[in-house]
């Protein structure tokens, strides 16, 4: 399983609807500084959302709204090679803002989202997104930190949260 395409519109940089397609295997991303690269990241981070746990650089999450369009709304879509589409819309309003999820087009919780997603082995703790300054960040910790990121991504930690609560009852 995997990522075949995104569609970001109106997020950070991305003032017009932009499609860019995953191919199946290795996708590079480059272009000059500040064109919009780590923007790209950032998106798939809002859509999965991955947001809240890991560093999406932005303050609040209207900052994510592309500031010279003068619309309300930023959205970002994610298919996967299954053919299914997860879809992230915030939309700002004069004293707030909203945000909703859409699996296949229908309105659904975030959490339905997250819990969909965890079935596919992308987790809010889990390491499917490598930031920059996550390896200085691995490579400075102690072992015993170092050890816990690797059952996370082996999918042994889940097994260790449920050996602890069994040997507590
Ligand atoms: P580098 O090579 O330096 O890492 P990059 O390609 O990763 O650059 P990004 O960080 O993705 O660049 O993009 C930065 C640009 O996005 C900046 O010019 C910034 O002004 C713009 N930007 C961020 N948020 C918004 C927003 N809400 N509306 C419009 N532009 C935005
Ligand atoms: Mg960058």
């Amino acid at each position: 399983m995997y990522i075949t395409g995104i569609e970001i519109d109106n997020f950070k940089s991305f003032s017009k609807k932009t499609s860019i397609p995953f191919l199946d295997g290795f996708t590079v991303i480059s272009g000059p500084n500040g064109s919009g690269k780590s923007n790209i990241i950032d998106s798939l981070l809002f859509a999965l959302a991955l947001s809240s746990s890991r560093g999406l650089r932005a303050e609040k999450l209207t900052d994510l709204i592309n500031l010279n369009s003068g619309r309300n709304t930023a959205e970002v879509a994610i298919t996967f090679s299954d053919g299914t589409e997860i879809r992230r819309r915030i939309k700002r309003t004069a004293s707030s803002y909203y945000s909703y999820n859409y699996l296949n087009g229908r309105l659904v919780k975030q959490n339905d989202i997250v819990e969909l997603l965890a079935k596919y082995g992308i987790k809010p703790e889990g390491y499917n997104v490598v930031m920059q300054g996550d390896i200085t960040r691995i490579m400075e910790m102690s072992d015993f930190e170092r050890r816990k990121i690797i059952d996370e991504i082996a999918g042994v930690a889940e097994f260790e949260g449920k050996k602890v609560r069994a040997l507590e009852e």
